[in-house]
C-alpha cells in the first residue's frame, strides 16, 4: 500500500476534527444545565460563527474531498505533518483545558448565566480569550496538515471575522457584569497571545 505523506496529513486532520466536536458536545451538555440570565446574541455574531464554521471545517472538507484548489497545493514534508499535527494537537489541549476552566460560565454565543464567577485561573491568567487562542492555534495546524494555501488563508480569514466582531462586545459585556473585577483583570492579562496581544 502506498500511503502518501498529504493523506497522511490529510487523515490527522480529520481526526482533530472528530476530537474537537468530542471535547465540545461532552461540555456542551453540561453548560446547558446553568440558566442564562443576559443573552448578548446577535446577527453579527452568527455571521463570526458561521465564517470560523466555514474557514475551519466545511471548505477544508470540502478541500479534503475533492482536491479543490489544486493550484494551491504546497509540498508536503515529514516536517509539515509533524509540525501541523503537534500545532493542533496543542490546540485540542487547551481547548480541553479552557473548557474545564471556564464550566458551568462557558456558552457558544456571548451569555452570562446565573451564578456566572469570573475565571481568571489555568490559562486564564495569562490571557483573557485562551479559547480563541486555541481556535488561532487549529488554523495553524490546519494550514501544515492540508498544506494548501488557499485553505490555510480561509481558516485564517474565518478566525479572525469571529474574533474581531466578538471580542470587544464580549469584554463590554464581562466589564458590565463584573466592572472593577474585570479592569484590574484586563491590567494584568492579555486578550490571545501571552505578554504579546
Ligand atoms: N473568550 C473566552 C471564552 C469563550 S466562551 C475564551 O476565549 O477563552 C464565551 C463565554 O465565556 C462568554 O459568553 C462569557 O460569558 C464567558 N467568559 C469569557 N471570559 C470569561 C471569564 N474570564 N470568566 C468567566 N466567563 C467568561
Amino acid at each position: 500500500m502506498n500511503v502518501s505523506l498529504a493523506s497522511v496529513g490529510e487523515a490527522i486532520w480529520v481526526l482533530g476534527i472528530v476530537a474537537w466536536y468530542v471535547i465540545r458536545y461532552s461540555f456542551e451538555r453540561r453548560a446547558k444545565r446553568a440558566r442564562i440570565v443576559k443573552d448578548k446574541n446577535s446577527l453579527l455574531d452568527k455571521v463570526g460563527l458561521a465564517s470560523a464554521l466555514f474557514g475551519l471545517a466545511i471548505f477544508p472538507v470540502f478541500y479534503v474531498i475533492s482536491g479543490i484548489p489544486e493550484a494551491a497545493d504546497f509540498p508536503v514534508h515529514l516536517w509539515t505533518v509533524i509540525l501541523g499535527g503537534g500545532i493542533f494537537l496543542s490546540a485540542l489541549v487547551l481547548f480541553r483545558i479552557t473548557h474545564k476552566s471556564l464550566g458551568k460560565n462557558w456558552s457558544i454565543t456571548l451569555q452570562i448565566r446565573e451564578q456566572h464567577c469570573l475565571v481568571r485561573t489555568g490559562p486564564y491568567a495569562l490571557v483573557r480569550h485562551p479559547m480563541y487562542t486555541s481556535f488561532l492555534l487549529m488554523v495553524s495546524g490546519q494550514f501544515f496538515l492540508l498544506a494548501n494555501w488557499f485553505v490555510g488563508l480561509l481558516g485564517l480569514l474565518g478566525f479572525a471575522i469571529l474574533f474581531f466582531l466578538r471580542v470587544d462586545k464580549e469584554e463590554e459585556m464581562m466589564l458590565d457584569k463584573f466592572g472593577q473585577q474585570y479592569r484590574s483583570y484586563m491590567g494584568t492579562s492579555k486578550r490571545i497571545i501571552p505578554f504579546v496581544y
